[in-house]
């Protein structure tokens, strides 16, 4: 729709990416008195905003794709808000505060939001051009993937190989092979770098727990594989992936899961300040007062995002804002991790290594498959890997992000919230007892 169809709004809110972020923050801001005037969404997906993150499940056979729909283009509408969908924006002129779309439409603004989220890193090797290398982003990459694990290829005993062994690499790798398993034995390679799987997560131990129970499913995982380069198959479609050490795995599809990396083009060629994501204040605020940008386009403090936990603080932040409240700036913290491959139970926060000064307590018992691993500090807890039962998984979480000395439940730690809950409370009475307690002496 035009600007001009509003010429008495002086207060025009655009939000440029109808994903996570951008929905998440129309969301917020649609129940807020304070709203801007106006507010106009573009995306350029083809439809209503979904959860990107239910991609894995979708993938693997597990959720049906109306499930992923947040909300449809109705309901924007009911809220009075303006929606483009399948429009790219490509430029910005922020002198005149006016973008423009790739279908030609020009949109004024008087504030901009720059939702735009990142782009799947791609390795420097050869081959990744071919036609079936695809990626694990949106809609239409889980449609294709989903499309090949029902192609003659993958019927036929096909491969399927999956470069990158985190969250992400693991999420596509199982549900390819979830897919697959009833037709014929699609084979799925997993190749990781490093020596461990979820490197950035999890240590040695968790790792080969992991790696084990894929394994036992039918997962090929290979750590310490360095990929070389992508050959061509005899029909022109990628057909093989080579590895320094001269291996050849041969590949009916290729999914890069290696990475991303923050869209930050648009907000580059516009002018603004741009590290490795769009560098925002606190309050969101990039370099240009007008212009603010959140979730995995966003820099803050030298840190970007990839999970949605800290991208809805800033969205809370970013809605309060807008709307003109007083609203505190947005606090970077630590984010717990968590695996969606059914059957597997993974949680882990904070050091993968023991660092100087840390004490380690570890609980393993290979029989039942449950691992915990806790670091602490001066009796603070600062990082936790459980593997198998970890159900104590968030209570741990909650202990370090308070700071809170768990020194006096530290003999009952491992055997789980309950426990460890149960001697912080004896503790407290205890010290509520004794005849120094302020407590004590009041009464
Ligand atoms: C398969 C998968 C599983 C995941 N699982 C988890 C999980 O379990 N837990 C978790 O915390 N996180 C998970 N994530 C990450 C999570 O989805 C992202 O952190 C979140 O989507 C980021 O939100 P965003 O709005 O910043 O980016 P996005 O959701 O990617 O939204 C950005 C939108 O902007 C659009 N856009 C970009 N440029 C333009 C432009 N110029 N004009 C118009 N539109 C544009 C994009 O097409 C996209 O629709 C997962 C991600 C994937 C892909």
């Amino acid at each position: 729709m035009p600007a001009t169809s509003h010429p008495a709004v002086t207060d025009h809110l655009v939000i440029v990416g109808n994903g996570m972020a951008g929905h998440r923050l129309v969301e917020a801001l649609a129940g807020k008195p304070g709203r801007p005037a106006r507010i106009t969404v573009i995306g350029d997906e083809p439809e209503p905003a979904y959860n990107r993150i239910l991609l894995s499940p979708l993938l693997a056979g597990e959720m049906a794709r109306e499930a992923l729909t947040l909300h449809d283009s109705d309901w924007y509408a009911e809220q009075g808000i303006e929606l483009v969908l399948g429009e790219r924006v490509t430029d910005i002129d922020r002198a005149a505060r006016r973008l423009t779309t790739d279908a030609g439409r020009t949109l004024e603004y008087d504030r901009l939001v720059l939702a735009t989220g990142s782009q799947p890193a791609r390795p420097p090797v050869p081959g990744l051009e071919l036609p079936g290398v695809e990626v694990f982003r949106d809609l239409r990459d889980a449609e294709a993937l989903i499309h090949f694990t029902q192609s003659q290829a993958a019927k036929q005993g096909g491969s399927a190989v999956v470069i990158g062994g985190g969250l992400l690499g693991l999420e596509a790798a199982e549900g390819l092979r979830k897919r697959g398993q009833g037709q014929g034995g699609l084979r799925v390679s997993l190749l990781q770098r490093d020596a461990r799987l979820m490197n950035r997560q999890l240590d040695l131990t968790a790792a080969r727990l992991l790696e084990n129970t894929l394994r036992g499913r039918g997962l090929d995982i290979r750590t310490d594989a360095r990929l070389e380069r992508l050959e061509a198959g005899a029909d022109g479609r990628v057909g093989a992936v080579r590895l320094d050490d001269g291996t050849r795995l041969p590949a009916d599809c290729v999914v890069v899961a290696i990475g991303i990396l923050p869209k930050v083009g648009l907000a580059r060629t516009a002018g603004l300040t741009v590290e490795r994501g769009i560098v925002v204040d606190a309050w969101l605020t990039t370099s240009d007062p007008a212009i603010h940008a959140l979730g995995e386009c966003c820099e803050f403090e030298g840190q970007t995002f990839g999970l949605v936990e800290p991208i809805w603080r800033q969205v809370e932040v970013l809605a309060a804002h807008l709307a003109g409240e007083t609203v505190a700036g947005y606090v970077d913290t630590p984010c717990a991790t968590k695996l969606k491959v059914s059957g597997v139970a993974l949680y882990a926060f904070g050091p993968t290594e023991p660092e100087a000064g840390h004490e380690v307590l570890t609980y393993h018992d290979p029989q039942q498959g449950d691992y915990r691993r806790l670091l602490l500090k001066e009796g603070r807890l600062e990082g936790a890997v459980l593997y198998g039962d970890t159900a104590a998984g968030p209570w741990y979480f909650e202990q370090a992000l308070a700071g809170r000395d768990l020194g006096p439940c530290r003999g009952a730690l491992l055997l789980g919230a309950a426990d460890a809950r149960e001697r912080l409370d004896d503790d407290a009475d205890t010290a509520t007892d004794s005849p120094h307690s302020p407590a004590k002496e009041a009464a």
